[in-house]
């Protein structure tokens, strides 16, 4: 067990509820009488993906795609790779890419070139979280949830080393 220090909630459970639940409306009317494709990124987005999900009343088909950084995250610039596929062919599709956190955009930036070269109709990126102080890509998340600054942060999915991912509200890592 890792032992770290995380403090109250920078977000409560109610308060995540509630985001979702608008960020679940607005995808709701934005593809109304469409089919979607939702993309969780594993493993962070996988609590925030579950409950997305659940508030979006549109037909949806569910998939995943492990994506991994390797080397130094400050230094390896774009060193991104998908680790699992998806199952589903995206061409002629409707995706949205479920993420939980953006911050220097690295990473969406090589996801979404990846996807859009299988030629969907339409590619959108949806966020829990925004660290918009640290972005080094030119990348735009489509929908946010919190706009957040530059602290670590775990909880609803993001871990620490791994741990941390259980806790159902997001703390800043480091703070009692
Ligand atoms: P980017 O490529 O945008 O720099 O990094 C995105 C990835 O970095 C996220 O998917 C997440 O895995 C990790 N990450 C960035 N900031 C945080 C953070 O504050 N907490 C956690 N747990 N992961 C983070």
């Amino acid at each position: 067990m890792v032992q770290a220090n995380y403090g109250k909630p920078l977000f409560t459970k109610a308060e995540i509820s509630k985001r979702v639940g608008e960020l679940g409306d607005r995808i709701s009317k934005d593809y109304k009488g469409e089919d979607l494709i939702m993309v969780c990124v594993m493993t962070g987005a996988y609590m925030f993906f579950a409950d997305l999900t659940r508030v979006v009343r549109i037909p949806v088909v569910v998939d995943y795609l492990g994506v991994s950084s390797f080397g130094s995250r400050a230094k390896a610039k774009g060193a991104v790779r998908i680790s699992s596929d998806l199952n589903q062919n995206i061409e002629g599709k409707h995706v949205l890419v479920v993420e939980d956190i953006v911050n220097s955009g690295l990473t969406m930036d090589y996801v979404k070139k990846n996807l859009l070269s299988r030629e969907p109709r339409s590619l959108k990126v949806c966020t829990l979280l925004d660290k918009v102080e640290k972005r080094r890509a030119n990348f735009q998340p489509d929908y946010v949830g919190f706009t957040i600054p530059n602290r670590y942060v775990v909880g609803y999915g993001l871990d620490y080393q791994d741990q941390y991912r259980n806790l159902p509200y997001i703390a800043v890592l480091g703070e009692e």
